[in-house]
């Protein structure tokens, strides 16, 4: 697990100030959702991380190590990014989707470590030779949550992973990913709209709003009102 701090971190696109002032620790370990409206930040919050969104001023620390200043291959190997359209590669198998990271840093991932990563998320070790397309929208996410693993991360930052599917199949899901996040001792944060998600799963849930973090409790305070 990785911890993470951001030291007044601001973001401003040409007229929209996305981020007006972070101010954060996230401790190894703990799996945090961000809820907030939409335009809120909570995105760009999230690309500042993985360097996807450089910060007007302010820094982010991964482990105590400014991000801009880290090797960005080493780095990027670090932390898994399940993407909101799951984004996998059409034309790709499902192996070649889950392995396609580590791949690009010159790792080839053996047939077994893939079927490993899609029994962790139960997904049938055959389904490697399949194409995206022949996959219901809940498999496929779960590729993509197979694929944020592929690299052994230390650190897993979801952007609204579980919003298209339907509920039962995102319960499922969420609930895997909180379990996986425990055995693999991961520190996650996910984005998320929903507020019900956020209290199930999460250790600690940031609201955000016009690019400050208004909210920060426990779920357990926020249930009860506090
Ligand atoms: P959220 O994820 O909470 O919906 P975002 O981080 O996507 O919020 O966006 C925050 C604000 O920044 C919004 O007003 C959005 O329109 C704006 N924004 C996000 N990305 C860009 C961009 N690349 N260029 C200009 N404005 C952007
Ligand atoms: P997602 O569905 O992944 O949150 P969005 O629809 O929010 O994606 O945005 C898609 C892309 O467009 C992102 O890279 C985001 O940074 C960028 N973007 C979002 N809002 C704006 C904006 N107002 N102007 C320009 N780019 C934006």
């Amino acid at each position: 697990a990785a911890s993470l701090t951001f030291d007044s971190v601001t973001k401003r696109y040409d007229t929209t100030e996305a981020l007006a002032g972070i101010d954060l620790t996230i401790e190894a370990g703990s799996f945090v959702a961000l809820v907030g409206a939409s335009g809120s930040g909570k995105s760009t919050l999230l690309k500042t991380i993985n360097r996807l969104v450089e910060p007007t001023t302010g820094r982010v620390l991964l482990d105590d190590e400014d991000v801009t200043t880290r090797d960005a291959t080493a780095m990027r190997r670090q932390m898994g990014y399940v993407f909101q359209r799951i984004g996998l590669f059409p034309h790709m198998r499902v192996g070649e989707n889950i392995a396609i990271g580590p791949r690009l840093v010159g790792d080839n991932l053996s047939r077994e470590r893939i079927g490993e990563l899609l029994e962790l998320v139960d997904l049938d070790p055959a389904m490697a030779s399949r194409l995206p397309e022949e996959l219901s929208g809940g498999q496929q996410q779960r590729v993509g949550v197979a694929r944020a693993l592929a690299g052994d991360p230390d650190l897993l930052l979801m952007d609204e992973p579980f919003g298209a599917l339907d509920p039962v199949t995102r319960d499922a899901l969420g609930t895997r990913v909180r379990d996986l996040h425990d055995r693999l001792e991961l520190t996650t944060l996910m984005v998320t709209h929903d507020m019900a998600e956020a209290l199930i799963l999460a250790d600690r849930v940031l609201v955000m709003d016009a690019g400050k973090i208004v909210a920060d409790e426990t779920p357990q305070a926020l249930a009860s009102g506090g």
